[in-house]
């Protein structure tokens, strides 16, 4: 029997070690890249050789990427830089990660004649819009170079798709949380920073009033997104990947209970996210499955800090 054989760029880190326990549980060998810059060998430690490697690699700098595609049936490109304020501190060493190392993925992934090439692209292309459910045709609005710097990465992937007819699809996840999730780092995602404070008995640090509101998907259900992608026929298209459900911060807080302090807003946030996943919905005949209400209550359960 041929195996699968899938390479995820940023492997070892929160959403890619994730997606690599998916495939891995249906039969996929899979090979990770990843630079360990943020990505950690302990997220794929429980992990059998016979169906993970690794490799220790920048996919921006490296020179010879085509030998780790060879072969390939599926690419999962989700290396690159987060985090908004650092991007404006240093944009760029944003645009050679997040720009550089796609245009670097989408050369190698052609060469190899892959069957299907998934982009992480972001939500934060929507910038400040006021237009909610926010839908794929919504005008793009880029506001500090980490929403530039993805954005570029995806116009790369999807120009590939039009000229060369590369079988590329991009995903514009809104705010993934679940297992792994990185707690460490001063700008780290909110229900990151809540673990963690919860674990240390901090009171839990709110931005601004904490009305703001996000789209938090759950990664097991981005994970189930993506596999029923690479089994479709999809090519070229571009979709939201949220819940469609719209939560606050302050209701966020509440899940995890304890004290809150209120911290000051930060520069470039929208107050509010969310997405219109119709289109996703309808291609791939999915639906997020995991409430946030029961993600974090397993999050707090499994004491996954
Ligand atoms: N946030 C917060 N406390 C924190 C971290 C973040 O209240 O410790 C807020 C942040 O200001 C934003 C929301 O939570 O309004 C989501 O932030 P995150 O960094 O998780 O994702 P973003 O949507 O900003 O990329």
């Amino acid at each position: 029997m041929k195996f699968s054989k899938s390479i995820i760029t940023g492997g070892a880190g929160f959403i890619g070690s994730n997606l690599a326990d998916h495939l891995i549980r249906i039969g996929h060998k899979v090979i990770v890249l990843d630079n360990f810059v943020s990505g950690k060998k302990s997220n794929l430690s429980h992990h059998k050789k016979k169906n993970l490697k690794i490799f220790k690699i920048d996919i921006s700098k490296n020179k010879n990427l085509d030998q780790y595609f060879k072969g390939a049936d599926y690419v999962f490109h989700l290396a690159g830089l987060a985090e908004i304020i650092p991007s404006i501190k240093n944009p760029r060493k944003y645009f050679i990660n997040n720009a550089i190392g796609t245009l670097k993925v989408v050369q190698a992934a052609k060469k190899a004649k892959i069957k299907k090439l998934i982009y992480a692209a972001s939500s934060s292309c929507y910038g400040n819009t006021k237009s909610f459910p926010t839908s794929e045709k919504e005008k793009i609005d880029l506001k500090h170079p980490y929403a530039a710097t993805k954005f570029i990465g995806e116009e790369i992937v999807m120009s590939y798709a039009l000229s060369f007819g590369m079988p590329n699809i991009s995903l514009r996840f809104f705010n993934v949380y679940g297992p792994r999730l990185n707690t460490s780092g001063q700008y780290s995602a909110v229900i990151g920073n809540f673990l963690k404070q919860t674990k240390n008995k901090k009171p839990l640090t709110v931005v601004g009033d904490g009305k703001q509101t996000r789209d938090f998907i759950h990664v097991d259900d981005l994970s189930e997104a993506f596999i029923k992608i690479i089994k479709s026929k999809l090519v070229n298209k571009i979709y939201n990947l949220g819940s469609g459900k719209k939560t606050s911060i302050n209701s966020i807080a509440k899940l995890f209970g304890g004290k809150k302090k209120y911290v000051p807003l930060r520069p470039g946030e929208p107050k509010h996210s969310l997405a219109n996943i119709s289109k996703i919905k309808k291609d791939i005949n999915w639906r997020p499955k995991i409430s946030i209400k029961e993600g974090i209550s397993n999050l707090k359960k499994a004491n996954f800090y």
